[in-house]
């Protein structure tokens, strides 16, 4: 199959021609990528059991891994699910359009190939013109996990679901970089006290603002032998083809850690990579040495994560040590992946 990539932003206007052939694309039952605010996303009708499972293929992703469901309005959440509890609305009303997605007990009208055979569907409304206007013109409903191939870290450029998903599908719209990073928060509403089961850009403060106790699932927490609510956080996922260990610790005492480690590597004839700050990296004087952002804007760190550990991928080194950036707000869901793309190896000093 050939492989598309259409920019379909130009002078911040979204080119609706490309627009409505993805469109026409998903509505027949094909995938089409998208840009979102999170991550790029590979994009299906989400109520065609056939179309679902076309993405499972392309990803190479297990079977009982749910996708999102990705909506435009309101109006289409109520058609999908049982029921939208008052906490819901809440959120809903805060957060959405935005990098939110919420878990209900689903309707009659979602396939199980969408939901990977879970009663719940997770459900969320992207705050991105393209990714809205694409699901308005595929027909109100797009399934669309993360545009990467299964395990490797999610795509943040069109070039990124090139590498992974050329002659696998029709069409790549290219919007150029994500604004966040990393993938949503997603928090299950579908019964008991609201528990996060990701952490994302909207943060467990944030949600308990909103609608009171929120607790968190343990199985997220750093635990090797915990066992995850959403089924896709139990894989080995966000990872780069070499080995990540992360160092954590005193400023100075990382500096030096991470220096000594990497030239042991350089010792051994091995490539390393150092992910440091913008702070930071002018004090690294082994291996291949990338910023990951600032620490005076977290943000700035989870924008570049899935970029840098792709570039590392690319160069070809065999290890990757990384500074750690545990701070308040979204640091919690950096860690959260850096950690599972590391195989949660983190040396203390
Ligand atoms: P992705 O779209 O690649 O970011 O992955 C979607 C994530 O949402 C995976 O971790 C899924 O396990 C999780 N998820 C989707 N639907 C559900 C659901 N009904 N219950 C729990 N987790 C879900
Ligand atoms: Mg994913």
């Amino acid at each position: 199959m050939k492989t598309i990539v259409e920019i379909i932003t130009e002078n911040k206007r979204t080119n609706m021609d490309i627009i409505d052939a993805a469109g026409k694309i998903i509505r027949e039952g094909g995938l089409a990528a998208f840009p979102t605010e999170t991550v790029y996303g590979l994009g299906a009708d989400a109520l065609n059991p056939e179309a679902s499972r076309k993405i499972y293929e392309a990803k190479g992703r297990p079977s009982d891994n749910p996708l999102i469901i990705h909506i435009a309005d309101m109006e289409a959440l109520e058609k999908i699910v049982l029921h939208v509890p008052t906490k819901a609305e809440k959120l809903a009303e805060h957060f959405w359009p935005g990098p939110l997605t919420m878990i209900f007990a689903k309707s009659g009208r979602v396939p199980l190939e969408t939901t990977g055979g879970l009663q719940t569907v997770a459900v969320r409304m992207p705050n991105h013109p393209v990714a809205l206007a694409l699901i308005r013109a595929a027909g109100g409903y797009i399934a669309a996990p993360s545009a990467n191939t299964s395990g490797r870290p999610s795509p943040t450029l069109a070039e990124h679901v090139a590498e992974d998903m050329d002659g696998r599908i029709p069409l790549i719209l290219d919007g150029g970089a994500v604004g966040i990073g990393i993938e949503s928060t997603i928090v299950d509403l579908s019964g008991g006290i609201p528990m996060v089961l990701r952490p994302g850009a909207i943060t467990i403060d944030m949600l308990r603002d909103v609608i009171g106790e929120v607790r968190i699932d343990p199985g997220i927490e750093v635990n090797p032998s915990a066992h995850p609510r959403a089924p896709g956080m139990k894989y080995k996922h966000y990872a780069p083809r070499a080995e990540l260990i992360l160092v954590n610790g005193a400023r100075e005492k990382v500096l030096e850690k991470i220096n000594d480690l990497a030239h042991q590597a350089a010792e051994s004839g091995k490539t390393a990579g150092v992910i440091g700050t913008d702070e930071s990296c002018g004090h690294y004087r082994y291996g291949i040495v990338k910023s990951i952002g600032t620490r005076s804007d977290a943000d700035t760190i989870a924008q570049h994560l899935y970029k840098i550990l792709r570039e590392f991928d690319q160069q070809d080194v065999d290890v990757i040590y990384s500074e750690s950036f545990s701070a308040p707000g979204i640091g919690q869901a950096i860690m959260n992946r850096l950690l599972k793309a590391a195989g949660q190896k983190m040396i203390e000093v």
